[in-house]
């Protein structure tokens, strides 16, 4: 091969190169897969995560996606380039269902969106065609929404590395959304002393305002009086181990720790009440997480929280002192306060209670490389 030539193919594969990295997918690239806009405040009627769902007895209930209200027979869009997996219907999903895989944008790799509630064919309109393992482009119209007797909407699910349930995380990493407005997200810390003469504990209250359900995950990290750091409790919505149960039996919001399993380590959650019209009152979502069997630290310590969302913007608490000594937590300022099981984020106590601020966060996400 003559230099002119090797240089001419060298300059198509470079070519080649550009456009593929040119036209791929973004995150501030994404769509709605109902009306298929970029539009960043369209209703979703339940938030991903834990929930107690009120048709259900007010069972526990791992929602693996997010509701999005949709007038019966709406178009329903592709939120990315991707190939089909499932084209309306599959036996291991009880309603209609359109699997797309996709390449992960953000953290490479896979990600598949399933919409749920689904139907390929709307009256007088040609039915929807789709084969397994065709290609679909980003904004292609791939099914109606077919909602539910209670609802009309569509469930959007994203599974990130593989289709099992397991995987499943928060949508609105992969949706229309502008993260600069997480500082509306809010987190409150409490102790709680003397709980049940057992467990010294800590709550963490995170309210969410509508249509800005990014939450993922909270930390609980505690220092000791030399200021040294102890064992960080996570719960991570989006983490291994992660109890994602649908429909339980009871109303248990037990979770074990996800970071270790076979520990005795409990965090309780108090998520918020689902009620399928919820989004008609514009309500703001709230998760209690309740961080049970913290270290005995009798010399005194200190302990606060941070929360993330599913893009890792990050808020922190302020510090509160902590000593848990004999099975009590010793607040610093006296308290009879019981912990509260609320699904309202309101205050749980004033005087312990501080409102997260925005902006010390940084340094202690560097100290514990989190
Ligand atoms: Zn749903």
């Amino acid at each position: 091969m003559g230099l002119i030539t090797l240089l001419r193919a060298l300059s198509v594969v470079i070519l080649h190169c550009y456009v593929q990295s040119s036209s791929a997918v973004t995150r501030n690239d994404r769509i709605w897969p109902i009306g298929g806009t970029t539009s960043v405040d369209l209703p979703q009627s339940s938030p991903f995560g834990p929930r107690l769902q009120i048709s259900r007895g007010s069972k526990y209930d791992y929602h693996r996606g997010v509701d999005i209200p949709a007038i019966l027979y709406s178009n329903v869009y592709a939120v990315a380039d991707g190939i089909v997996r499932i084209n309306g219907s599959h036996p291991a999903y009880s309603d209609g269902v359109v699997q797309l895989k996709h390449t992960d944008w953000d953290e490479g790799g896979v990600f598949y969106t399933n919409y749920i509630h689904v139907v390929m064919n709307k009256s007088g309109q040609n039915p929807i065609t789709l084969a397994i393992g065709q290609s679909v482009s980003k904004g292609q119209h791939i099914a109606y929404s077919n909602g539910t007797s209670s609802l009309d909407h569509i469930h959007f699910e994203v599974r990130v590395g593989s289709v099992f349930s397991r995987d499943c995380c928060n949508p609105w990493k992969y949706m229309p959304n502008n993260d600069s407005d997480y500082s509306s997200i809010e987190a409150e810390l409490s102790l709680t002393p003397n709980y049940d003469s057992i467990d010294c504990q800590a709550v963490v209250i995170v309210s969410v305002p509508p249509n800005l359900l990014t939450f993922n995950r909270v930390e609980l990290h505690i220092l000791d009086s030399s200021d040294t750091p102890q064992k960080v409790r996570f719960y991570d919505m989006c983490g291994t181990n992660v109890n994602r149960t649908q429909g339980q039996v009871d109303n248990s919001t037990y979770q074990d720790d996800p970071d270790d399993y076979s520990s005795s380590y409990l965090i309780r959650i108090s998520p918020m009440f689902f009620n399928s019209k919820s989004y008609e009152k514009n309500e703001s979502a709230g998760w209690g997480f309740e961080f049970v069997d913290l270290p005995s630290l009798s010399g005194g310590g200190r302990v606060m929280a941070i929360i993330f969302d599913v893009f890792g913007n990050s808020k922190s608490t302020e510090y509160l002192s902590y000593t848990c000594s004999n099975g009590t937590t010793t607040a610093p300022t006296t308290s009879s306060t019981t912990p509260t099981h609320s699904t309202t984020p309101t205050s749980s106590s004033p005087t312990l209670a501080v409102a997260a601020t925005l902006g010390t966060i940084c340094a202690f996400v560097a100290i514990y490389s989190i």
